[in-house]
């Protein structure tokens, strides 16, 4: 881990740097070593995963700031997993969760435990991010996502008792989980009840606690889930995966787990709602005469014939070769503009063929600069 690389570096971008210079900058590595781009270069796609890892953690706000206090320590997958007690950056879980589990709940203060301290309670719900490729999204996918949650302690079955013993009925409560007092004040007595001090509001006591979750009943773990990316989906979306979440306690159900997609952005193509965007640059000759060229799309190369006469920033649309639409039917379209390179570093005899053609146009080949021209002479006429 010493020999990685500081993200940033990475990225090529300052520790103040925006959530937009962090994509901008990524969309410029990711050109630059996309394997497609690079065929065969292993330093290149070496490149290309260290662009991605980084962009993963600094594109992730929880993940950047954790990075930023402990470098890449802080958000390594494998960091703390495992066990219980967890890691001090079990991003997955909520605090008051595993204080519900360790403590019963807090009795009266947290109002959510009913009368009963053994009614069933529905686990609470946990989310985790994954990150998906432009392609991925555009066609649909089968991941699997990795994530932590609580689970019942397969130990004790959720008792909290070890082994061969099992959970009493608290001797101070007889299994209430509150206890009454009296007190006697100077308008006569009050009668106040509270949570039992001995089980904590539970109900029960375990005289032997389970050594595996303390007497918890119930352990942090990392799960892992296959779930179906479907096609057309777009970043910020949530997929829920019903009872993948924390366990619920007294037999309660689990609660969902939430897997927020992340996009990575694509080194060529854009995406606008369903419509897929790119630029190809084609040469003065190709615009001129008309050409066909070789276009991009997500279902693979297609050739097109830009019309002779072409002009920068044309614009021609592939009809339904954009992002299908989630969960219905039909396709976005893909947009081309076409951008038109000025040859550089020519040889003389190259110069002496342009100005050749240069001499031998006129008015009738620049419709647009021919209109430019007469706008100036009347701008000057009319003052
Ligand atoms: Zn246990
Ligand atoms: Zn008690």
């Amino acid at each position: 881990m010493a020999d990685k690389r500081d993200y940033y570096e990475v990225l090529g971008i300052n520790k103040d740097a925006s959530e937009d210079d962090i994509k901008k900058a990524f969309r410029k590595m990711a050109k630059k070593y996309h394997p497609d781009l690079n065929p065969g270069d292993k330093e290149a796609e070496a490149k290309f995963k260290e662009v991605n890892e980084a962009y993963e953690v600094l594109s992730d706000k929880e993940k950047r700031a954790r990075y930023d206090q402990f470098g890449h320590a802080g958000v390594d997958p494998n960091f703390g997993a495992g066990g219980a007690g967890g890691s001090p950056f079990g991003q997955d879980i909520d605090l008051g969760d595993i204080f519900n589990s360790f403590f019963g709940g807090f009795g009266g203060f947290g109002g959510r435990r009913s009368a009963n301290p053994n009614a069933p309670v529905r686990g609470t719900d946990v989310e985790t991010t994954i990150y998906i490729s432009f392609e991925e999204a555009a066609k649909g996918a089968k991941k699997q996502v990795n994530y932590n949650h609580i689970t019942t302690c397969d130990e004790c079955n959720g008792t909290g008792a070890q082994k061969g013993t099992s959970p009493k009925t608290c001797p101070t409560c007889g299994g209430s989980g509150h206890v009454t007092i009296n007190q006697r004040t100077p308008f006569g007595v009050v009668q106040t009840s509270r949570v039992c001090d001995t089980c904590k509001g539970k109900g029960r006591v375990v005289d032997n606690p389970c050594k595996k979750c303390g007497g918890n009943g119930r352990v942090k773990r990392n799960g892992t889930v296959d779930v179906t990316i479907p096609a057309g989906i777009n970043e910020g979306q949530i997929l829920n995966v019903a009872g993948r979440g924390n366990s619920g306690t007294n037999g309660g159900p689990a609660g969902d787990l939430h897997v927020y997609i992340n996009v990575r952005p694509h080194p060529i193509f854009e995406r606008r709602g369903d419509d897929v965007w790119c630029e190809i640059p084609i040469t003065f000759a190709q615009a001129a005469l008309g050409a066909e060229i070789t276009v991009p799309t997500i279902d693979g190369k297609i050739k097109y014939s830009v019309h002779e006469g072409t002009q920068p920033n044309d614009i021609f649309k592939l009809k339904g070769k954009g992002i299908p639409h989630l969960g219905g039917r039909g396709r976005g379209d893909q947009y081309v503009k076409v951008t038109i390179e000025v040859p550089k570093n020519l040889t003389n005899a190259q110069r002496e063929l342009i100005k050749k053609l240069d001499n031998s146009t006129g008015e009738k080949n620049y419709a647009r600069r021919k209109g430019f021209f007469e706008k100036i002479k009347r701008m000057f006429e009319e003052n």
